[in-house]
């Protein structure tokens, strides 16, 4: 039986970065730290985090007074951030900037005046986040079904957001739906489905149809994961979503020449080397890895906060007022020493590593909103 192994898969940029800013937060404040939602959805990282002390809670108020709390990648309302203030909470915020930009989007749309047509699945932590913004002025769509059932006039003044790990053709379906009713809607100019979601698709539907049988590493509250096992199945492909190696049945390889092996934006890649040794194991799989690769992608600040950072000297901590964005580098001469930045207040960051030769170096934004 052969392997193949999807590319890209696993973690992306906004995950690695929620990571990164988590481990970071341990060392700087110790234990315990809470997380308000699980910081990626992903089980053995979520244990793998409860074991080095952290705390994850589902209610901001389950926290005491003057802790540290981290916001997961998934990001989180105003409301959230309000009552982590009066709390008097160290809040660190691990949003992915793709989600944040929806958010963005989405307090734009309303301050103009629009009613806003979220395209997304009802208690998703990061559908739950984005309403937040503007509770009065969002409505959920979640098939094509709820685009006929919108109680507004083609006159209104509508315009439309993703959820940037939806599927890709699911979304299209939808959106069309929308433009066909909806002639004057306004949407972002391109949906919100972030890259990462996007690229793990299309390699599994590319891939999926020279297998058996599919793989999915991931969570099944992991919105993306899900969102690849089931176009796996779409392909016509039997499909299992597991969290690791453990959860193999070898029953499901029966007949089998080919198993596809991929993995959530959330999945680690230590499950997807597991996974691929129990295989040759217990199966004498071999495995073949594709030789094109779309995964490397990682958040950096911006070339206005590395012109910053270049003069700072010997603090630990810096206090910035500014963004970032996919672009840029870490300046060499301050990898050796924390940093701060964030787009609201205060980051906290640390050495910067290079992780793939000709790539730009890992950014750590921790973003802490509201100070003791
Ligand atoms: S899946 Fe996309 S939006 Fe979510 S954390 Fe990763 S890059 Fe950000």
């Amino acid at each position: 039986m052969k392997i193949l192994l999807a590319n890209p898969r696993g973690f992306c940029a906004g995950v690695n970065m929620a990571i990164e800013s988590l481990e970071r937060a341990l060392e700087l404040f110790g234990k315990p730290i809470y997380v308000y939602h699980e910081i990626v959805h992903n089980r053995p990282v979520v244990d793998r985090f409860r074991k080095l002390g952290v705390v994850f809670v589902d209610d901001i108020r389950d926290i005491p007074s003057g802790s540290v709390v981290l916001y997961s990648a998934h990001g989180v309302a105003p409301a959230i951030r309000q009552l982590a203030a009066e709390r008097h909470l160290r809040a660190i915020d691990a949003t992915c900037p793709l989600v944040t930009k929806v958010h963005l989007e989405a307090v734009r749309f309303a301050r103009e005046g629009y009613t806003i047509l979220l395209i997304g699945h009802e208690g998703h932590d990061e559908v739950v986040g984005t309403m937040g913004e503007a509770p009065e002025n969002i409505h959920l769509v979640q098939t094509v079904e709820d685009v006929d059932r919108l109680p507004f006039s083609s006159e209104s003044k509508l315009a439309f957001l993703t959820q940037t790990t939806l599927s890709v053709d699911d979304a299209e379906v939808i959106i069309r739906a929308l433009r066909r009713r909806y002639p004057r809607i306004q949407g972002p100019s391109r949906d919100d489905i972030c890259y990462a979601t996007q690229n793990r698709q299309e390699a599994v539907k590319e891939l999926a149809p020279e297998a058996d049988v599919v793989l999915v590493l991931g969570s099944q509250n992991s919105s993306n994961s899900m969102r690849l096992a089931e176009l796996a199945s779409a392909c016509g492909k039997p499909a299992h979503l597991i969290d690791s190696a453990d959860q193999i049945e070898e029953d499901w390889f029966t007949g089998t020449e080919t198993v596809l092996i991929t993995a959530g934006a959330s999945a680690p890649e230590e499950n997807v080397v597991e996974c691929v040794e129990y295989l040759k194991k217990a199966l004498r799989c071999r495995s073949r890895k594709p030789n094109h690769s779309r995964g490397a992608c990682q958040f950096s600040f911006a070339p206005r906060i590395t012109r910053r950072l270049r003069n700072l000297t010997d603090s630990r901590i810096h206090f910035f007022s500014a963004g970032f964005s996919s672009r840029g580098g870490f300046p060499k001469r301050c990898r050796n020493r924390l940093i701060a930045c964030n787009t609201f207040g205060l980051l906290i960051s640390h050495r910067s590593k290079r992780r793939r030769p000709g790539k730009s170096t890992s950014m750590i934004p921790i973003r802490i909103v509201n100070t003791p």
